[in-house]
This record gives C-alpha cells, sequence and structure tokens, in this order.
C-alpha cells in the first residue's frame, strides 16, 4: 500500500522493535532516515535490506517534494535514530506536507523515551507536558522554566550527560521544592530513575557524571496549604461583603 508510515523504533534494546514496524520495514519500497549508518545497521540486524534515503528537517524543499511524490505510488517508511520519529526528531514537515498532498499516512507506535521515562518516574502522570530540550543558555533556561511555573503537570524533558548539573542547578533556584527524577539508558543495562530534590539530584551527579541517555522530569508545583493569614484575609473579604 503506497503511502508514509511512521515507524517507531527502539530506543536501546532492540527487543523492544514492533512486530508491526518489523513487518512493514520488510514490505515498504525504502526508508527515509535521519542517519543511513545507524538505520543500516539496525535493519542489518533484522536482516532487512532497502534503499535508505537520508532526511531530516534541514533537507531542501525539492528532497522533501521527490520524498513526498514518490508516496503517492510506493511505501514510504520513515524513522529516527532511535524512538519515535517526529518526537524532538525530524519529520514534521514531511508529515505536514505528505498529508496536503493527500498521501495516505499512518503510525506505528513504539519505543519512546519522554513515556518510558515517565512510566518508571513515580512522579504523576495523570497529567503531563512534554517540553523537548531544556535551553542551553542560563537565560532561555529560567524563561522556559518560569513559563513553565504555572502549570500543575509533572514536565518532561529530554537532557544530555553534559548539562544535566546545569539544568539541575537551575531547577533547584527555580523551585527548589518539587520532587525530579533523572531517567537514564532507558531499556537498557544500566536503566536507572533516579528520584530526589534538584539540589540532592545535582550534589549526585556533580560526583558522579552521568553517562548515556537521560531524560529529566520535575514534578508538579507542591499544593498550597492556605495560610491562616490567607484564611483570615478571606474570612474579612466576605464578612465585608455581608454586610
Ligand atoms: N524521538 C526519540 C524518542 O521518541 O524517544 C527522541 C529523540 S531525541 C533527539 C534524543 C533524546 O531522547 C536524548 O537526548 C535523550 O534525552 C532521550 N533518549 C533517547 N533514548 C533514551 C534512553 N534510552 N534513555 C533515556 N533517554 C533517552
Amino acid at each position: 500500500q503506497p503511502g508514509l508510515y511512521i515507524v517507531a523504533t527502539p530506543i536501546g534494546n532492540l527487543g523492544d522493535m514492533t512486530l508491526r514496524a518489523l513487518d512493514v520495514l520488510k514490505r515498504c519500497d525504502g526508508v527515509a532516515c535521519e542517519d543511513t549508518r545507524v538505520t543500516g545497521k539496525l535493519l542489518k540486524h533484522f536482516d532487512i535490506s532497502k534503499p535508505l534515503w537520508r532526511y531530516d528537517d534541514h533537507s531542501g524543499e525539492r528532497d522533501r517534494q521527490r520524498l513526498i511524490d514518490s508516496m503517492q505510488t510506493r511505501a514510504v517508511a520513515l524513522v529516527s535514530d532511535a524512538g519515535t520519529p517526529l518526537v524532538s526528531d525530524p519529520g514534521y514537515r514531511l508529515l505536514r506536507d505528505a498529508r496536503e498532498a493527500g498521501v495516505t499516512v499512518t503510525t506505528l507506535p513504539g519505543a519512546c523515551a519522554a513515556i518510558a521515562g515517565l512510566t518508571l518516574s513515580g512522579l504523576p502522570n495523570d497529567r503531563f507536558l512534554f517540553a523537548g530540550f531544556l535551553p542551553q543558555k542560563d537565560k532561555a533556561r529560567r524563561d522556559t522554566l518560569d513559563g513553565l511555573s504555572a502549570i500543575d503537570a509533572t514536565l518532561v524533558f529530554y537532557e544530555t550527560g553534559p548539562r544535566l548539573v546545569k539544568s539541575l542547578d537551575a531547577i533547584a533556584q527555580w523551585d527548589g521544592a518539587r520532587d525530579v527524577c533523572v531517567a537514564r539508558e532507558l531499556t537498557k543495562l544500566h536503566e536507572e530513575a533516579r528520584r530526589g530534590t534538584a539540589t540532592e539530584l545535582a550534589e549526585h551527579y556533580r560526583a558522579h557524571p552521568p553517562k548515556g541517555e537521560i531524560v529529566l522530569l520535575i514534578g508538579p508545583p507542591a499544593e498550597q496549604e492556605a495560610s491562616e493569614a490567607d484564611v483570615d484575609a478571606l474570612l474579612a473579604a466576605l464578612l465585608d461583603e455581608m454586610s
């Protein structure tokens, strides 16, 4: 069946490849991917040999158009280096333009680091907000955190080892009372989900510089207990209104 197939791939454990992903990768006409070497290795592991076309969101308009044209008559799979395409990964423009061109699009869900981190963290997961990578520059990072202050949900970020301690320091300064979780090397041998305040975690990772890939999660703001003064003020305002 011609069209665009969005195919999630494992984030570290090849056992997380889905049956449907294997089926589509075996039957498609070609695979659009971020890095042909990374995807070539993955396909080789599963004994699949297909034409690989490099594609990312910096690819030119013409490359994108050519891929979309071919989707009218051929089955094209889109994969990223790991996890779910489009989630902090290329594909948004391709998907948008393919839909506009009337291409049939379908998705094959599977591994996603943000969701894996959330489910392992033990932080509230009834409401969460995925916010990609925190900015690197101090002011931009603070502004981003400030912009998320009032959101009553667990915040989920992608993070890198070399930047983790700086981010934790910034979170400690921003709202040191929140529960934080560093979820590292998910689905891999050294998987870990370490909980604490940002200050505690910064101290730990300063002493043990983290290796590997990281999802950083921040619990929702602590519930504000009304202080006695607040209650007094509320009562006074009510009495005032009644008189
Ligand atoms: N699209 C991918 C997904 O669905 O998971 C994410 C791509 S994003 C460019 C890469 C980031 O995802 C890494 O920097 C890290 O923050 C996170 N990540 C990927 N694999 C991970 C893993 N096994 N454990 C923890 N975090 C991971």
